[in-house]
């Protein structure tokens, strides 16, 4: 609209009686909020709004001050989204902030329809057809919903009896490459873009069957099947820091029994740590209740064992993840598990989206892409 049409609009206003002038006003502002009520409406804003607070306020996703104890005022809109301003810590934000739907201009509908994709084990090109995204979305969604469950894995603890062991998977250094090189490696000043081992030629004949090859995925259960845990700490076998990321992160040592193999280090740990162990000899008939009577046949390995087939077979459908995001599907696997395990497995998708609108964890398209080549534990 030209600043001459206003101008006219304006002269034509002040001709009106004050009684006219007050109902057009009136009918604006109406109309003002219409268009900031479809704005809302199409933002992802709703879903968080439908599975966190409803009809209240959020609290605050930066220092969690709590919304019903009044340290959350709104104000104003952005970019026609209801806007808060948190009183604890003076700073503004939205419903998305820190959730999976943080800037992104997409509709709900298609976000719910890819989330329930996404816990079916649909593949990346399948949800392209479905949602009508683009590969590069698809790619980042993905890792933006199964990083969700990641963050929520992170906060689980164990009491019980529990089963730790650790299976490996064959590295790869799949999506690591950028035009040729590298990029894992791009980064470093002064290396090599090469990959950081020697690149295999067809067949099998000359691929390492060593562990230090492998990536290590450690997994814990609880009491049989009430808790699921599995992460990858590092490659090879478990070492007293992989166990510090895992085991003592994860285990409450009031109340425990860990069970696990005869692995040397992962004893020793328990040992010196002062957990309460049972370690179980690679010999069954040894540990049946004649040969070890502390045992009385109640402990074994067999759930942990039964959940490293059931990973094999959960991971085989996305033919061959690459190592940098092995932990992120791991996390789905575990996540599907827990959820199972509690028996709501008919509310799988209600219960991700509300995991996905929980405002702790945001990552952008860049972190997903800088995550490293092999997963370190932290
Ligand atoms: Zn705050």
């Amino acid at each position: 609209m030209r600043s001459n049409d206003i101008n006219n609009l304006v002269a034509m206003f002040k001709n009106f009686s004050e009684k006219e002038q007050s109902m057009l006003v009136d009918k604006i502002i109406n109309m003002m909020g219409e268009i900031k009520k479809t704005k809302e409406d199409h933002s992802c804003s709703n879903i968080v709004k439908e599975y966190t607070f409803k009809s209240s306020r959020p609290d605050c996703p930066r220092c969690r001050a709590k919304s019903d104890m009044g340290y959350i005022l709104k104000r104003g809109f952005d970019n026609g989204v209801q806007r808060y301003y948190c009183k604890n810590c003076g700073k503004y934000f939205v419903a998305t902030t820190n959730t999976v739907f943080e800037n992104t201009q997409k509709s709900p509908d298609t976000w719910k329809k890819f989330i329930h994709m996404t816990i079916t084990g649909k593949s990346i090109r399948a949800c392209v057809a479905e949602c009508n995204i683009c590969t590069q979305t698809a790619f980042a969604w993905r890792h933006k919903i199964l990083n969700a469950f990641k963050v929520h894995q992170d906060t689980l603890l164990m009491n019980g009896k529990i089963e730790v062991d650790e299976m490996f998977f064959p590295v790869s250094f799949k999506g690591n490459h950028i035009k040729g090189s590298f990029a894992g490696r791009k980064r470093l000043p002064g290396m090599s873009n090469n990959l950081p081992r020697k690149s295999f030629r067809r067949g099998s004949d000359n691929k390492s069957n060593a562990h230090s090859d492998k990536a290590c995925v450690f997994c814990m259960i609880k009491n049989g099947n009430e808790l699921f845990y599995a992460e990858v700490p590092g490659v090879g076998f478990m070492k007293p820091d992989m166990l510090d990321a895992t085991l003592a992160k994860h285990v409450n040592k009031d109340g425990s029994v860990v069970i696990a193999d005869q692995y040397r280090i992962t004893h020793k740990y328990l040992e010196e740590n002062g957990y309460e162990h049972v370690i179980l000899s690679g010999n069954t008939a040894e540990n049946t209740r004649y040969h070890r009577p502390e045992i009385k046949g109640e402990y074994h390995l067999q759930h942990v064992n039964a959940m490293h087939r059931h990973i094999r077979a959960f991971m085989k459908p996305y033919c061959g993840v690459s190592t940098k995001y092995l932990p992120n599907y791991i996390a789905l696997y575990t996540w599907l598990k827990n959820i199972a395990a509690n028996k709501k497995k008919n509310k799988a998708v209600e219960m991700s989206i509300y995991r996905a609108s929980t405002s702790d964890c945001y990552i952008s398209r860049r972190s997903i892409e800088a995550m490293p080549a092999i997963p370190m534990c932290a």
